[in-house]
């Protein structure tokens, strides 16, 4: 039995590796309606547990863009980034991708919005 564990904790299960996703992929949850894979487990092929790329999360794509200003989609990919994850910082707001010239442009942030805590409701 292959697994694909996502990011909220939810655990699927696949008969054949081809059904699997791979981490970072967008997949149908039966709690959120989609959710990105973060880990991938089964039948280890070698012997030893393959963690060959280190999924990468959403948020860490944020992370990586933040003070850049432009980038290509094969930079992303390299550095782990799927497609999926680039097409949904897009759909975010976050960047404006080109697939056919394969640059991603990163558009910036406006204003720094304020961390807000709880901090008024204690005192
Ligand atoms: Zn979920």
């Amino acid at each position: 039995m292959f697994t694909a564990t996502l990011r909220c904790g939810t655990v699927l299960s696949y008969e054949a590796r081809t059904f699997r996703p791979e981490p970072g992929d967008l997949v149908p949850c039966r709690h959120h309606g989609y959710c990105i894979v973060q880990l991938t487990g089964g039948p280890a092929s070698g012997g030893a547990l393959s963690t060959r790329a280190r999924p990468r999360a959403q948020s860490e794509l944020r992370e990586w863009i933040r003070g850049r200003s432009e980038t290509t989609v094969h930079a992303l990919r390299r550095h782990g980034f799927t497609l999926r994850m680039v097409a949904a910082a897009e759909r975010d707001g976050l960047v404006d991708v080109d697939l056919r010239m394969g640059r991603v442009a990163i558009r910036p942030v406006v204003g720094a919005e304020p961390t807000v805590t709880d901090r008024e409701a204690r005192s």
